[in-house]
């Protein structure tokens, strides 16, 4: 596979571009690529200044219909991105999360094997199971993995995932690439509930809620469990070292018999942990870091925000919640086989996610509407088009 940045007859497809890694992959490829982009989801509400892009062609479809993952497996790359991930849902909906994360890939590996396609699979930090608060780093080859009881449903979400990588590693012929995301944060995460989602967002966006809403953050189980926030930034770089070392390594003529011709990638058959090692906290100190940068925002003593609470999981997300109490990522793998190595300190991940959704959840004094999130998106899009299209960096990088 041939795989150059500024070569316009590559399309990637990308699976869940309307997600937030969706958005923020799908911006970095107009930007930082030359190539055309497949994109499919079932809500194109982030990507909206995305839609008349003329290197874009957009599928309102989802994996469940067997006619989608035929016209996705046609695409030389394939990034699947789509998945119901978040933890409230693994409870209450185990079986859509298992179809989801299990039946629905499980039917794009099989279409990416026969088609040929480097299928590049969003996996999940969870599949390392019911860590322990002394666990060491997470290995992505040599450590063992324990899941829950079946009683904790929690564990649907992780089994399903890791049943997809044992799936697609055993499919003949399938040229594929694990990606394991440790909690990736930035603009765009999640939703705000109440305004443009209902249920429990991943915790940065849940805490963003609170404060901007005026309530004490709510600390599961006393926020004893450490997670590594991973700049999303960070993780589209990640994309961009995998996809340059998805072309493999050119052979020179005479090796290659007198024709131009790839090896195949040391990518390929490998599963790479995405996190930061160095982010590391516990939700309770996340909560008071993120208060701390709240008031700088908003200019406020920080005696006046909310102190946070503590909720037991179960009275939170319901019977069967369970947790894991420590994810860090071993990143050694990454670094050695793809030069890359997340950088963004933690304070600045948490500043850039707030500071965004403060600007976009709180509109003249008050939080906003659902109408009022979504011309938020608009705006987004018409402050952007001015900029930059051939920007490098992923951050400041907008593509109209
Ligand atoms: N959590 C919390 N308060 C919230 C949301 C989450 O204390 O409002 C905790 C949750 O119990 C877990 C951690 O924060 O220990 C991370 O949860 P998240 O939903 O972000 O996903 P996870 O990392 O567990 O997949």
């Amino acid at each position: 596979m041939n795989l150059q940045f500024n070569d316009r007859s590559v399309t990637v497809a990308i699976v869940g571009c309307g997600g937030f890694v969706g958005y923020h992959l799908l911006n970095a490829v107009l930007c930082r690529t030359k190539w055309r982009v497949f994109g499919v989801d079932l809500d194109f509400y982030r990507i909206q200044d995305k839609l008349n892009n003329e290197r874009c062609e957009f599928l309102c479809g989802d994996l469940a219909d067997p006619a989608v993952v035929e016209r996705i497996a046609k695409y030389p790359v394939v990034v699947n991105l789509a998945a119901i991930c978040t933890p409230s849902r693994y409870m209450a909906e185990a079986a859509a999360v298992i179809r989801s994360n299990y039946d629905h890939p499980a039917a794009l590996a099989e279409a990416c094997a026969k088609s040929g396609s480097w299928l590049i699979h969003f996996s999940t930090s969870e599949i390392y199971g019911r860590t322990a608060d002394d666990s060491g780093l997470l290995d992505e080859d040599s450590t063992p993995v324990v899941l829950g009881p079946v009683a904790a449903s929690r564990w649907s979400y992780a089994t399903a995932k890791l049943l997809t990588e044992r799936y697609m590693a055993g499919l003949s012929g399938l040229k594929w690439t694990v990606v394991r995301p440790f909690n990736f944060v930035g603009p765009y995460m999640d939703f705000m509930p109440g305004v443009d989602g209902e249920g429990i967002p991943r915790v940065l966006a849940n805490f963003s809620s609170a404060l901007v809403r005026g309530e004490p953050m709510k600390l599961v189980n006393g926020g004893v469990a450490r997670r590594c926030f991973t700049s999303v930034y960070d993780a589209v770089d990640f994309m961009f070292a995998l996809f340059a070392a998805g072309s493999g390594r050119q052979l020179n003529m005479a090796e290659a018999g007198g024709t131009s011709e790839f090896t195949d990638s040391p990518a390929y058959s490998q599963a790479f942990n995405v996190g930061n090692p160095d982010n590391e906290l516990t939700i309770a100190e996340l909560a008071q870091r993120m208060r701390k940068i709240y008031a700088s925002i908003k200019g406020v003593a920080v005696e006046s925000v909310p102190v946070p609470v503590e909720v037991s999981g179960e009275a939170y997300y319901g019977v069967g919640y369970d947790d894991s109490l420590r994810r860090l990522p071993s990143v050694g793998k990454a670094e050695r086989m793809l030069g890359f190595r997340a950088a963004t300190p933690i304070d600045e991940c948490l500043r850039d996610s707030l500071t965004w959704f403060v600007e976009h959840y709180f509109v003249d004094g008050a939080v906003a509407s659902d109408e009022d999130a979504a011309a938020s998106f608009s705006k987004d899009a018409t402050a952007s088009s001015g900029k930059d299209a051939t920007a490098s960096s992923g951050k400041n990088c907008v593509a109209g």
